[in-house]
C-alpha cells in the first residue's frame, strides 16, 4: 500500500519551504524502503527551487544526498536487509540496458535517468527528494554507508562526495601533482580532502583569505585568494589539475592560465547562467583541456564511500532542524556556510 510520511515541501520559488504530508509508493519487489536520518543540502537544491535551472516541478521537496536505514525491503531485493546503513544520491532509476547503464555511468544513462527529485519517474509521478521521514527505492540506486561514518557527516558524499571524487579518480589525480580546488563550499570541502587522500599537493582558491586556516585543516597546503592582486600572472602554470565548483558564471580564461601544459579544468559548478566561451589560444597555446563531470554511476557513489571510510573522510557540517531551513537558503546563498547544511530529519517527527 501507498503510505504518506511528512516532507520538507516548496509550492512555488517564492514560498517558504513548509512541512506537509507525501505519498511514497507501494515497494515493488526489487525497492527498498529508507528510514532518513539525515539528508544534505545541496547548491542544486537551490537552483531548482529557485528555477534557475528551467520551471520546476512543484510542489517539491528536494535533497539528495540522504542516508538513513532499510526499515523495509520488497520480496525480490536480495543486496539489503531491515537494519542495513544505506544512502541514496541523485538518481532513484535509469534505463539499465543502453550502452551508459551497462558501463555502469548510470549518470549518463542515454535515455534519461530518473533524479532523486523534480524527475518525472517510470509511474509518471514527480519523484520527491530526502527531506522526508522516508523514502522508496530500487535497491540498485541504493549504497551502503561504511559503520564508520554517521549519518549526519556521510550524507553530503551521496552527492557532493561523488561529484568530486569522480573527476579526481578519473582524472587519476596522485602523488606529486599539484591541484587546485576553486571555491571552498559543499562541493569544495570534500574535493580537498579526497584529493589530499590521493596524494596530491592541493591549493584551495577562494575569492578572499577568509577561509585559509580551514583550508589547511582540511589538508591543503595553501589558500590563494583570486582576488589578490596579479594572483593570476603570479601563478600562472602551477597546476595539473583544477576542480572547478564555483555556483556562478565567471571567466574562465583566467583559470586556465593556471595550469601546466597538459592540465585539465574540469568543471562540475553549475551556474544558472553558462560561463563565457574561453579563448582557443588558452587552450591551443599550452594543449589544455577543459572538461566537465556529472555526480558519477552507483557502483563508484560505493567506491567513494568506501574510500573516505578507510580515510575517515567526512563532511563538516552544521546540522539543523527542518524549521531551520528557509534561513539556511539564505546564508548558502551568501556562502554562510561551514560546509554543508544537513537537514536532521528527527525533527520532522515532531
Ligand atoms: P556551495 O556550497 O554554495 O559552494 C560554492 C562555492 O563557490 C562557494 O563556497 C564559493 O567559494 C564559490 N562561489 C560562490 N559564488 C561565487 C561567485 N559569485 N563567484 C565566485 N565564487 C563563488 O555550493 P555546492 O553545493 O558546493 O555546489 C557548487 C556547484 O556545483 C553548484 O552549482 C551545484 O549545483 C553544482 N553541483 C554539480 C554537480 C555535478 O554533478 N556536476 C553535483 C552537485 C552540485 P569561496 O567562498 O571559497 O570563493
Ligand atoms: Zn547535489
Amino acid at each position: 500500500m501507498p503510505f504518506t510520511v511528512k516532507a520538507l515541501q516548496k509550492a512555488s520559488a517564492d514560498e517558504p519551504f513548509k512541512v506537509v504530508e507525501i505519498e511514497r509508493r507501494d515497494p515493488r519487489a526489487d525497492d527498498v524502503v529508507i528510514d532518513i536520518k539525515a539528508a544534505g543540502v545541496c547548491h542544486s537544491d537551490i537552483h531548482t527551487v529557485r528555477n534557475e535551472w528551467g520551471q520546476a516541478h512543484f510542489p517539491l521537496a528536494v535533497g539528495h544526498e540522504i542516508a538513513g536505514v532499510v526499515s523495509a525491503v520488497g520480496e525480490g531485493v536480495t543486496k539489503y536487509q531491515v537494519g542495513d546503513r544505506v544512502g541514496v544520491g541523485c538518481l532513484v532509476n535509469s534505463c539499465g540496458e543502453c550502452e551508459q547503464c551497462r558501463n555502469h555511468q548510470e549518470q549518463a544513462c542515454l535515455n534519461g535517468n530518473v533524479g532523486t527529485y523534480n524527475s518525472t519517474d517510470v509511474d509518471g509521478t514527480i519523484t520527491q527528494g530526502g527531506y522526508s521521514q522516508k523514502v522508496v527505492v530500487n535497491e540498485n540506486f541504493v549504497c551502503r554507508i561504511p559503520d564508520s561514518l554517521d549519518f549526519d557527516v556521510a550524507a553530503p558524499l551521496l552527492c557532493a562526495g561523488i561529484t568530486t571524487y569522480s573527476p579526481l579518480a578519473n582524472w587519476n589525480v596522485h602523488e606529486g601533482q599539484n591541484v587546485a580546488v576553486l571555491g571552498l563550499g559543499g562541493l569544495g570541502h570534500m574535493g580537498v580532502q579526497i584529493a589530499v587522500a590521493m596524494g596530491a599537493n592541493v591549493t584551495v582558491l577562494s575569492r578572499t583569505t577568509n577561509k585559509e586556516a580551514y583550508a589547511k585543516e582540511l589538508g591543503a597546503s595553501r589558500l590563494l585568494a583570486t582576488s589578490e592582486p596579479d594572483f593570476f600572472t603570479n601563478h600562472r602554470g602551477e597546476f595539473d589539475f583544477i576542480l572547478n565548483t564555483v555556483a556562478a558564471q565567471h571567466d574562465l580564461n583566467p583559470f586556465l592560465n593556471l595550469l601546466r601544459r597538459d592540465g585539465t579544468l574540469t568543471l562540475v559548478g553549475a551556474p544558472e547562467h553558462d560561463h563565457p566561451s574561453p579563448q582557443v589560444f588558452n587552450l591551443i597555446m599550452k594543449r589544455r583541456r577543459i572538461a566537465g563531470s556529472l555526480i558519477g554511476g552507483i557502483a563508484e557513489t560505493q567506491e567513494m564511500l568506501d574510500f573516505c571510510g578507510q580515510h575517515g573522510i567526512t563532511s563538516d557540517i552544521e546540522l539543523i532542524p527542518m524549521q531551520q531551513i528557509n534561513e539556511a537558503y539564505e546564508r548558502m546563498l551568501k556562502s554562510d556556510v561551514k560546509y554543508r547544511f544537513v537537514v536532521d530529519i528527527d525533527s520532522l517527527r515532531v
